[in-house]
Order: structure tokens, then C-alpha cells, then sequence
């Protein structure tokens, strides 16, 4: 077959990658124009995201290149740290920087032949009984034997095959926004964070104490920027962090100055089906669990490996093939996407309350009886799936 993939994030490149161990041609379009960097880190954790990815033989480059973070600190106002809470509570198993994540997806892709067409998009689809017609902004048009909406949680695929996003796409009431700072906190394998009433800042060190990643989680904004339009973006964060203290102003002013930037929504996909006719959906653009959970990339790799294979299972069948792969993928995507609406609350409470009993909870937390539940409650979600043997 020949097999045209939308989107080169994560999951995007992990089907294209069984796919072509399969022997099929792959093409892989991508609207930016090359990997995309911005975000912090993702988390795997448990034996079925570690063996999807041992599988593929990129398991020890993602170890190689792990963060390596320990624990985070919250801190009041004037930066004194007042809890700790230890990594064992939220991190998975292998944490990586998102940006380090595509790029060894991609080399372990493009080397095979996988074909990569970068700053392009898909405008429209038409299938008849054979193939599937695809236009797009810039190449001509082209046939494919399947479409795969792998384009993330404003998947254009989506849009095309199911309808508006409005339909499918569950806001939790947050945004937020991931830029590179300086570790001038010189912050050490670690993070801050520091809370307010609705509104969360977090400096963690990346790539090593080279750098570090701010993310400022803000309630949604009554009048949400464009989604293409950046530095609307900033300012809107710019406008809800005013006056926040700790060392907010600082990192307002290093926002401005990076390009590197990512602003969404804390979101969740919940659709009745994923597929019609020879177009299916995988990773957040089927089934974001939301930013929260740490499980949107453990998702996309296992939804990739178990479309592969079930479309080697139904040769000539898609139909058949993607039933397979949503009968074994929903019930797990639907466990991971269970409580986001309770974390993000959690996450950034409204009313100050709320906040000042969560400022004064998280520094019983680390001495809890019950706090491993945490961890091991993830761990179980991420276990979740029976995980088949494909040839
Ligand atoms: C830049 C970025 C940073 C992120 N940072 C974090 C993070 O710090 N922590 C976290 O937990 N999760 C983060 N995520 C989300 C995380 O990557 C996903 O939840 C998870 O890995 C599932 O991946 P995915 O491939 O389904 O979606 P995504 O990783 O969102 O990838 C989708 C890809 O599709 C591309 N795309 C979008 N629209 C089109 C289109 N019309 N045509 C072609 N291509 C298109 C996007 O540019 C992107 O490369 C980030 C996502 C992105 C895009």
C-alpha cells in the first residue's frame, strides 16, 4: 500500500515506522517547515510503552537522552522552597524532551524510506472504492491506498473526514504555554513551581541544566487569541500573568524574546469512532488525553504499533484492520483520559480558597501514607491494554 500519514510529531513517525517494516511506501506531510522543537517533556512509563519502543530500537537512545529530572519544589512568593515533592510521585519511567523525542523518531524513519514532506498540509479528501484523491496546499494532488490523521489535537484529517473540531475537542479550562528560559535559577536536575489563585508557573531545567523550560498554565482566555498568531499568544499570556509574583515578570520578559514557543489548550479528544472508509485518526488527533496525564505519547506509540499491525493482520480489509485497532486501543485511551477534569483542576484551582489549601496540602503530600498511590495508580493506567503479538 501506499500510505499517506498527516503530521511528523510522535505518532506520526512510529506508524510510519511499522508501516515500512511492513513494506509499504509512506509518505509523511507535515505542516511545519521541519521537526518541531517547542514543549518540554513527555513521559513513558510501564512494560507497554517501553516495548513498543525496545521494539523499534530506539528504547536506549530515549534512555540515552532521558531527562534525568528529580524532584520539584514548590516555592512561595519570595522563591523559599516550601514542599518537595520526590520524582517517584509523577514522573514515568523514561522522561524526554519532546523536541528529542521527534527528532530520534525521525531518524529512525527517514534512513528507511520513509518520505517526509515538510510545510505542507492537506485541503481535502476524496475517496471512491480504491484509493483516496488527496489535495494539498502546495504538491498536486495524489493517490493513497489510506489516509492517517497523525496531526495532533487541531488534526486537519479530523476536520475533513468528521467535522469541526468543535465536535470532538473537550477544553478543560486551561492553556498553557511551554518557552525556553535560561537556567538562571540554576536549577539542578529539578524544577519550581510556584502557585497562585489560577495560575501556575513552573521553571524545570532541560537538556541537562544547559537550559530551562517555563510553563505557565492560566485559565482558559475569554477572548482566546489565533492559534496561528504568536505574539497574540504572548500577550494575551502576558496580560493574565501581570502583577503574579515569584519570578514571573522575568520570564514574561524572556518570552518575548524566544522564538521556540507552544500555547494550546488542555484538552481531550473524545469521538465516537476513529475511522470512515480508508481514513483513520491515531494519537491525540483520535484520543488526546490532555497534556496533564503524561500519557499522550505512551499512547500514540502503542495506538501506532497496534494500527500496524492490525493492518497487517486484514490484509486488503481497512475496515476490518481499523475495528481491530479501536476495539484494543478505546478502552485504554478512555482509562487514560479518565480524572483529567479533576487534575486540572487540582492543577490550577480558581479562587483563592482553594489555592491557599492546596499551597498548604502539597507540603503534607511527601509524608502521606498513600502518596505512592499516585505513581502506582498512572503505572496501572499505562498497563492497561492487552498488547498484541504481531508478526
Ligand atoms: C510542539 C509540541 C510540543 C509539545 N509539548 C508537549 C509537552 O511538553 N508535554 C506533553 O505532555 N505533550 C506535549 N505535546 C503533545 C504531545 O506531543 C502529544 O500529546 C503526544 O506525543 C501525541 O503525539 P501526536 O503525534 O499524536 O501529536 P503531536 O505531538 O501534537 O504532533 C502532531 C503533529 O502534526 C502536525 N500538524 C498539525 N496540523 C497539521 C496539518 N494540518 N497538516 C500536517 N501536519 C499537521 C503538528 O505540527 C505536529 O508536528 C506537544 C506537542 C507539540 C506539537
Amino acid at each position: 500500500m501506499h500510505v499517506l500519514i498527516s503530521g511528523a510529531g510522535v505518532a506520526g513517525p512510529a506508524l510510519a515506522y511499522w508501516l515500512r517494516r511492513g513494506g509499504h511506501a509512506v509518505t509523511v506531510v507535515e505542516r511545519a517547515p521541519g521537526l518541531r522543537e517547542g514543549g518540554h517533556a513527555v513521559d513513558f512509563r510501564g512494560a507497554a510503552h517501553l516495548g513498543v519502543l525496545r521494539r523499534m530500537g530506539v528504547l536506549e537512545e530515549i534512555e540515552r537522552r532521558r531527562t534525568g529530572m528529580g524532584a520539584m519544589y514548590y516555592v512561595n512568593e519570595s522563591g523559599r522552597r516550601v514542599s518537595r515533592m520526590p520524582a517517584d510521585l509523577f514522573a514515568g519511567d523514561v522522561e524526554i524532551l519532546r523536541g528529542d523525542l521527534g527528532r530520534i523518531l525521525y531518524d529512525a524513519t527517514a534512513p528507511i524510506g520513509v518520505q517526509y514532506r515538510f510545510g505542507d498540509a492537506i485541503t481535502a479528501l476524496h475517496e471512491d472504492e480504491d484509493g483516496v484523491t488527496v489535495a494539498f496546499e502546495r504538491a498536486p494532488a495524489a493517490r493513497y491506498d489510506l489516509v492517517v490523521g497523525a496531526d495532533g489535537l487541531h488534526s486537519a484529517v479530523r476536520a475533513l473526514a468528521f467535522g469541526p473540531e468543535e465536535r470532538y475537542v473537550h477544553h478543560l479550562g486551561l492553556h498553557c504555554a511551554i518557552f525556553p528560559v535560561g537556567n538562571f535559577l540554576g536549577l539542578d536536575h529539578t524544577a519550581e513551581a510556584y502557585r497562585t489563585t489560577s495560575k501556575v508557573v513552573i521553571v524545570a531545567s532541560a537538556n541537562h541544566n544547559a537550559e530551562a523550560r517555563a510553563q505557565l498554565f492560566l485559565p482558559t482566555p475569554a477572548r482566546l487569541p489565533d492559534r496561528r498568531d504568536a505574539d497574540a499568544q504572548r500577550r494575551a499570556v502576558a496580560e493574565a500573568f501581570a502583577g503574579i509574583g515569584w519570578q514571573t515578570p522575568r520570564l514574561l520578559e524572556a518570552m518575548f524574546k524566544t522564538p521556540e514557543w507552544y500555547f494550546d489548550s488542555v484538552a481531550q479528544v473524545r469521538m465516537p469512532r476513529w475511522s470512515t472508509g480508508r481514513v483513520t485518526l491515531l494519537g491525540d488527533a483520535a484520543y488526546s488525553p490532555c497534556l496533564l496525564s503524561g500519557m499522550g505519547s505512551g499512547l500514540a506509540v502503542v495506538g501506532a504499533y497496534v494500527l500496524a499491525g492490525e493492518l497487517d493482520r486484514h490484509p486488503g480489509d481497512p475496515a476490518a484492520a481499523f475495528a481491530a485497532y479501536e476495539r484494543i486501543m478505546r478502552p485504554y485511551a478512555e482509562g487514560a483520559q479518565q480524572g483529567a477534569e479533576g487534575t486540572s483542576r487540582m492543577m490550577v484551582p480558581q479562587g483563592r480558597l482553594l489555592t491557599a489549601f492546596l499551597n498548604q496540602y502539597i507540603r503534607l503530600v511527601p509524608y502521606l501514607p498513600g502518596k505512592k498511590m499516585i505513581a502506582d495508580a498512572a503505572r496501572r493506567t499505562a498497563e492497561a491494554v492487552r498488547m498484541p503479538e504481531y508478526a
